[in-house]
């Protein structure tokens, strides 16, 4: 389908616009271009999100000897381009979805009109928020074992959280540092038993509960330390190190969203069970509006879900339904559902 711009150039109109390459985005791009909708996907500024740069990946489905991240990644894509998918190397700079067709509009300049939207962001990690953060980022201070942990062969480092992340990459870690201190804020782990019974396992790992970091200081532009407090006692004490690796959680990638799609009260985007959220045509999937499950396997999940409840919503349209951008679709907005919820 075909529209006139207002400089009378003709735009072609596409079914459905997935925004980002995670398991999530490839999934619903599989699945939509199995429905033959030919569906645009693009990746955002880091291609295959979060798994991309996971060192291995043990639990998804399918794969009992393990494979890494971009392995994955990789198959994913093979497997929405091999389908019909279109893949585009570019970053979304601003939805309007206050129109039908929506606009996507492009970092490279690009201008898109779409029915239907699968919006697969994902989300990014949060920050300690301390003196010396930013200032050693790269420079001592990292959020992906997987891309620094080479850097650190021989020596010492802290891994700051207490979740299956801090876990998992503490124990990789271990290939090359000489020694990890896990540093938690409470007395108990977050993480999955199997994680924490290889870390408590492990000999080059010490765990140092109750504690958090509260600056982190450097010579000569590298690390050299952390200051510390005592959650219990209130201490105050200072750790030599040469790195230090935070795993504090995610915080959603959602800037394109703000005063446009229905947010909760972490910024995650809010759909249904059906992966709407409260315009019709624009759907969500993975760690956008996840943030109870987060592995690979629920996001592809989603990335389905979505990309099914966007066929059946341009099958409506295709019928002859009119939209009103004004109605919230979400089923558990409906005293029935919220009956049966
Ligand atoms: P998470 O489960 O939210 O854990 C974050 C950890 O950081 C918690 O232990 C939390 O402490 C701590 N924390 C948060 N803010 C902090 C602060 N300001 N200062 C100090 N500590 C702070 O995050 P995650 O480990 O990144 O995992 C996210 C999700 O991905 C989870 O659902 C997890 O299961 C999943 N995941 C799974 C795998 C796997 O299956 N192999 C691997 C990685 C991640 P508290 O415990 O006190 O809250």
């Amino acid at each position: 389908m075909t529209t006139t711009n207002g400089h009378g150039d003709t735009q072609k109109i596409e079914n459905v616009i997935v925004v980002g390459s995670g398991p999530a985005g490839f999934t619903a791009g599989l699945y939509a271009a199995r429905a033959n909708l030919s569906p645009l996907l693009i990746t955002g500024n880091e291609y295959g999100g979060q798994v991309s740069i996971t060192y291995d990946i043990e639990n998804y489905p399918g794969f009992p000897e393990s494979l890494s991240g971009p392995e994955l990644v990789e198959k994913f894509k093979a497997q929405a381009e091999k389908f019909g998918t279109r893949v585009e190397f570019d970053y979304v700079t601003e939805l309007v979805l206050d129109r039908h067709p929506f606009l996507v509009r492009t970092e490279s300049g690009a201008e898109y009109q779409t029915r239907a939207l699968i919006l697969c962001t994902g989300a990014r990690p949060r920050y300690l928020e301390v003196p010396g953060e930013k200032e050693f980022t790269g420079k001592g201070v990292s959020y992906c074992a997987t891309c620094d942990g080479f850097f650190f062969r021989g020596k010492d480092v802290i891994v700051v959280g207490g979740g299956d992340s801090a876990a998992e990459e503490a124990l990789f870690l271990t290939r090359y540092a000489s020694r990890v201190r896990i540093l938690h804020r409470r007395d108990k782990f977050r993480a999955s038993k199997i994680l924490q019974d290889r870390v408590f396992a492990n000999a080059k790992i010490e765990v140092i509960w109750n504690t958090v970091v509260t600056e982190i200081f450097g010579e000569n532009g590298t690390v050299t330390g952390v200051k510390t407090r005592n959650t219990v006692t209130g201490e105050a004490g200072e750790l030599k190190t040469d790195g230090v690796f935070i795993f504090i959680g995610h915080i959603p990638n959602n800037d394109l969203f703000h005063g446009k799609l229905d947010l909760d009260e972490d910024g995650y985007l809010i759909t249904d069970r059906k992966m709407r959220t409260n315009v019709p045509g624009v759907f969500a999937a993975g760690e956008i509006q996840d943030k109870v499950f987060k592995q690979v396997a629920t996001s592809v999940g989603q990335g389905c879900a979505a990309a099914m409840s966007a066929t059946r919503f341009l099958e409506e349209l295709e019928a002859g339904h009119a939209i009103d951008l004004r109605t919230d679709p979400r089923e558990f907005m409906t005293p029935r559902a919220a009956v049966m919820a």
